[in-house]
């Protein structure tokens, strides 16, 4: 292997996410003289794993353990707690590496497009799942759960998460990494009815069966249906996949009691929002009673209100913009052609194709786009890392390397209790610390 210089294709891939960690494994697996930098501006990798995945669903997160493989191997670099942006220009980047990856995912919320969508009390699913899942950006939200009705937007399996999150008991998530600050307001929260709204019917619904049947198994919480929402069951053995178990699993909620539990979580379909009700906080949401014709969601003119003091939209995210890369408004990503975006700049994951698919469906194009970057691209004597880490020296930035995460990720795991598998940090000047702390052991 060719250990640096003019024999090296320097690669910095933005985002140390499932998509940026599936580009870097390709490029270790493929062309030895590849140096690959995974940069992030958290001091933490991993990405929507870490702050995105549900907090109950830990086995989903074990997925880390293969990144952390490929970022042990030795052509590979975590660079934590740098932002391109404020810390580094893309300029800057595209001085030092032969090829930028942008695997940036997509952090914003949609807009609903609506009135009262900024009452305080209306929290996009991006900042509410950032909230509960400790990170950085989202910690002092202080959503106010003194409520007794919810409304959650969305037929996709974030609303689904949401809805659980706050339905599950304090027992229930006992094996969770929810945040501790989380936990304290949402198990202490007077919650009697989530909502989860959907535009279309069940056989369009988004949420897949798993996700779905799980809300059918809660300690507290149990799921409602009106079966008169439920297509004929004789066509039942027409269905075929998740729409099929989906559908076993909605009329099994449609036979389940109000009064079964305490707190009821009703999934209504075919209601569109269309006005959040309030004065500065929300107290409730207009919603208009749908069909649907050819898939597409047609409003009948019905109106009906529900009287909800929390609404969180879980309608899809939009990739953050970055200055000077083409930006398609419309979809809410990055301008790309198959990930690539200038003859320098590629973009993988949620940036490069928007916000769909499970974790590993992110491997497929970041497989793709290395591939591509190996076969077009010869090492062009760029300074790569030795270039990076003087501007970091020369601008007294802090980078945290992979073993410095790996004693936050060891001081997380030593102050979980009850059960926890770890008590996330939440503040980065506070992770900076551990990173920079000597060795305990
Ligand atoms: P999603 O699956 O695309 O669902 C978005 C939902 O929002 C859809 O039901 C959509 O309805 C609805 N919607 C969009 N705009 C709307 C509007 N203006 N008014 C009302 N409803 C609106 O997105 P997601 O739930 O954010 O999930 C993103 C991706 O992550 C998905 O691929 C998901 O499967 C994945 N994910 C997976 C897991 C897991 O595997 N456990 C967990 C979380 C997320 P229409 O269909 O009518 O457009």
């Amino acid at each position: 292997m060719a250990t640096d210089g003019t024999g090296t294709l320097w690669v910095a891939i933005v985002g140390a996410g499932p998509a940026g960690y599936y580009a870097a494994e390709a490029f270790t697996k493929g062309d030895t003289n590849v140096r690959v930098d995974i940069i992030d501006r958290l001091p933490t990798p991993f990405g929507l794993i870490r702050a995105g995945v549900a907090p109950d669903h830990q086995s989903i997160k074990n997925v880390s353990r293969r990144y952390t493989a490929t970022n042990d191997r030795d052509n590979v670099r975590f660079v934590g707690n740098l932002e391109l942006g404020r810390d580094i220009s893309l300029d800057e980047l595209k001085e030092f590496y032969d090829v930028v990856i942008l695997a940036t995912g997509a952090s914003k919320d949609r807009p609903l497009g609506i009135d009262g969508e900024n009452l305080d009390g209306v929290i996009g699913s991006a900042a509410f799942v950032g909230w509960y899942n400790s990170h950085p950006d989202f910690t002092h939200l202080n959503p106010d759960l003194r409520v007794a009705s919810v409304a959650v937007i969305g037929n996709g399996n974030v609303a689904v998460d949401v809805a659980r999150i706050l339905a599950k008991t304090a027992h229930e998530m006992a094996s969770s990494d929810l945040a501790e600050y989380a936990a304290k307001r949402i198990h202490s929260a007077p919650i009697k009815d989530i909502y989860i709204l959907g535009r279309r019917g069940p056989l369009e619904a988004a949420f897949t069966p798993k996700e779905l049947g799980e809300l059918n198994a809660m300690e507290n919480c149990v799921a409602l249906v009106d079966g008169a929402q439920l297509p004929d069951a004789a066509n039942d053995d027409d269905l075929t996949g998740a729409t099929k178990k989906n559908m076993a699993a909605l009329r099994q909620m449609a036979l389940n009691l109000p009064e079964a539990k305490p707190v009821r979580l009703h999934i209504k379909f075919y209601r569109r929002p269309v006005a959040i009700l309030g004065e500065s906080s929300v107290c409730g949401i207009q919603l208009e009673e749908t069909r649907v014709e050819d898939g597409k969601c047609i409003g009948t003119g019905n109106i009906e209100t529900l009287p909800a003091g929390l609404v969180v939209p879980c309608i899809g995210y939009r990739t953050s913009p970055i200055e000077g890369v083409p930006y398609d408004e419309a979809r809410g990503r990055f301008v790309n052609e198959d990930g690539r975006i200038d003859d320098q700049l590629y973009c993988v994951g949620w940036a490069q194709r928007g916000p769909t698919g499970t974790i590993g469906t992110n491997k497929a194009d970041s497989v793709a786009t290395a591939h591509k970057i190996m076969a077009e691209f010869s090492p062009s004597g760029k300074k790569g890392r030795e270039g990076l880490d003087a501007l970091a020296k020369e601008r007294g930035l802090h980078i945290v390397t992979f073993a410095e995460w790996k004693k936050i990720d060891a001081a997380e795991v030593a102050a979980a209790h009850n059960g926890a598998p770890r008590a996330k940090f939440s503040d980065v000047d506070e992770m900076v610390q551990i990173a920079e702390s000597p060795e305990t052991s």
